[in-house]
């Protein structure tokens, strides 16, 4: 995913800008991994392989999304006011 690709997107929900976080680019930039989250309605699409994963959220598995999002440091969390689960990022030090 090109980072002006990047610019064209927006949450799939409510359209709002999506803010970004990238873990893993290739040499002309390109986008390979990452986490597009929108501070709107607080979901959030992880980019596997270069590819933006924006889709409904009866079609998402957590189960697949979990192990990427530890590998970059986030944690879901349960919450008790939203059907999806919140993704906090992990703060510094070890176990
Ligand atoms: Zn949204």
């Amino acid at each position: 995913m090109t980072k002006e690709l990047l610019e064209k997107l927006c949450c799939p929900i409510d359209k709002h800008d999506l803010e970004v976080n990238v873990f893993n680019e290739a040499e002309d930039g390109e986008i390979l991994e990452g986490l597009l989250s929108c501070p709107e309605c607080t979901r959030y699409f992880p980019v596997i392989y270069g590819i933006p994963i924006l889709i409904p959220d009866e079609y998402r598995d957590e189960s697949l999304e979990e192990p990427l999002l530890k590998k970059w440091g986030f944690e879901l969390t349960e919450s008790d006011d939203s059907e999806l689960p919140l993704l906090e990022e992990k703060s510094g030090g070890q176990g």
